[in-house]
């Protein structure tokens, strides 16, 4: 996902073009997703403001029936690029603004597709369900217990599977902290993993 901003930049602060975006997003965790969108570009003091507004679609499975879902992940960011050429001079300004900055290289080539990964991790599930209340497989016949009832009747279905994927998905931040003695009421783990990640804020500065 590469732009060539030298026309952009070589016109005032203020001025905007905007693209459509299509094209795929490769990570070594998800793989290739599709991606389109658009993209508004503003010129700024310092380099291009980038508006992003674009949709992902995610090839996951329901984690609990394994039935394969198309998620469509919505990916909206505001990112400043910052130019590493002086924009008078024409040389490349040693110090970067602000060493955590995305960059326009000096070829005036903004180059979007960290700034997407980043925010795809942001925003991903981290347990996909076809439906809130997927009702999951069978762990005895391996029935998708969605269709109806099998014939095994083996008890609480939803703990089992809940508690395995626990195991697979939430790699251990549902403990709060070890029980301490005496104090009743337990069962503070079983449910409370299945929300997803809050949204990364608009802007990756100005924390204090
Ligand atoms: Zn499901
Ligand atoms: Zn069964």
């Amino acid at each position: 996902m590469l732009f060539n901003v030298s026309g952009l930049m070589q016109e005032g602060i203020g001025a905007t073009r905007r693209h459509s975006v299509q094209g795929t997003l490769t990570s070594e965790e998800h793989g290739p997703e599709r991606l389109s969108g658009d993209i508004e570009l503003l010129r700024t003091k310092d380099g291009v403001l980038v508006r992003a507004h674009l949709n992902l679609v995610d090839p996951e499975t329901c984690s609990r029936c394994l039935k394969p879902l198309e998620e469509t992940l919505q990916i909206d960011f505001e990112e400043e690029f910052q130019a590493t050429l002086d924009l008078r001079s024409g040389q490349v300004v040693r110090e970067p603004l602000d060493p955590d900055a995305f960059t326009i290289d000096e070829h005036h080539m903004l180059d979007l597709t960290e700034a997407v990964r980043q925010y795809r991790e942001a925003s991903a599930e981290m347990q996909p369900l076809c439906k809130p209340d997927c009702r999951g497989l069978c762990p005895n016949c391996g029935r998708d217990l969605n269709a109806g009832g099998c014939d095994c009747n083996s008890g609480p279905v939803d703990n089992r599977w809940a508690g395995l994927a626990e195991l697979l998905g939430e790699g251990g931040e549902q403990k709060d902290r070890p029980p301490s003695g005496g104090a009743s009421g337990g069962g503070g783990t079983m449910g409370r993993g299945r929300r997803s990640r809050p949204k990364m804020a608009y802007s990756r500065r100005g924390k204090d």
